[in-house]
């Protein structure tokens, strides 16, 4: 893993930009646009001072710089990291769409809590009806949102946001990952799960409208597991937080 040695304990506090990927070179790389408009004009970065970026990919640069202005920075690569602050497995969260801004919040919080991808998906009961140039808009928000939260918390990886089209769709990408689904059950909830540590998973909301009978036992068939959250009937962006602080934990991952 490395490290930045004990300037670290210092520098994870401060402010973590975003490089483009293609903006890093051997031993350099350059900030544009808004991120070199926060470094020179809000925080008033000068040539000299060390900043750390994440390129989105899980890399992590430690550099000084070299030259900056309010349309460009270029700092010296001083140190490099790989999946700094990132769970050392991946958990995508599945969510139900709903009407609404619910879904911005938890994006912004499922980013927080380390997710490497989230899939909101068409759900039977899912009440939206969106065409294709309304999930581009939403997706592009959501992806705005996610890049702020991976920002803030200081994380390498910035969320993957893709809309799928339909439950099927969620089960066609399972891959081996262990499919996890919170559904109100009478008991059955996630307590001594060994088995997930170390392993990939998905983590299942449903709409507001919970899940189509058919979409639990499609659930079934691939291997998925239904798990209950307790006795209280959760909005579906409180589903999903719960879900993922109990997955993380069991996994030692948060
Ligand atoms: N009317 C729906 C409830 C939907 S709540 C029903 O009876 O199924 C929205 C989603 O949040 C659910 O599909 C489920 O994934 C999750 N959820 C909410 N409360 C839950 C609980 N107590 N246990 C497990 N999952 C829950």
């Amino acid at each position: 893993m490395g490290g930045f040695g004990y300037r670290s304990l210092i520098l994870r506090f401060i402010t973590q930009f975003y490089v483009k990927p293609s903006n890093v070179r051997d031993d350099s790389f350059v900030l544009t646009g808004e991120e070199a408009q926060h470094a020179a004009g809000v925080l008033r970065h000068k040539k000299g001072d060390r900043i750390v970026a994440s390129d989105g990919l899980g890399k992590t640069y430690k550099g000084e710089i070299l030259s900056v202005s309010s349309k460009e920075l270029e700092a010296k690569i001083e140190k490099s990291e790989t999946g700094r602050n990132e769970p050392k497995t991946e958990v995508t969260l599945v969510v139900g769409l709903t009407k609404g801004e619910k879904l911005d919040w938890l994006v912004e919080k499922a980013t927080e809590m380390g997710v490497s991808a989230i899939w909101p998906f068409f759900a039977r009961y899912s009440e939206v009806k969106w065409d294709k140039g309304k999930v581009d808009k939403n997706v592009a928000r959501w992806q705005r949102l996610a890049l702020a939260a991976f920002k803030q918390c200081g994380r390498s990886i910035i969320p993957r946001i893709e809309v799928l089209k339909n439950s099927a769709e969620v089960i066609k990408r399972k891959g081996d990952r262990e499919l996890i689904v919170a559904h109100p059950l009478e008991d059955g909830g996630l307590a001594h799960e060994s088995r997930l540590v170390g392993r990939n998973v998905i983590a299942a909301v449903g709409p507001e409208g919970g899940f189509a009978a058919e979409e639990l036992e499609a659930v079934r068939q691939a291997g998925g597991r239904l798990v209950s959250l307790g006795p209280r009937r959760l909005r579906t962006e409180t589903a999903g937080l719960v879900l993922l602080a109990k997955l993380l934990s069991l996994k030692a991952e948060l």
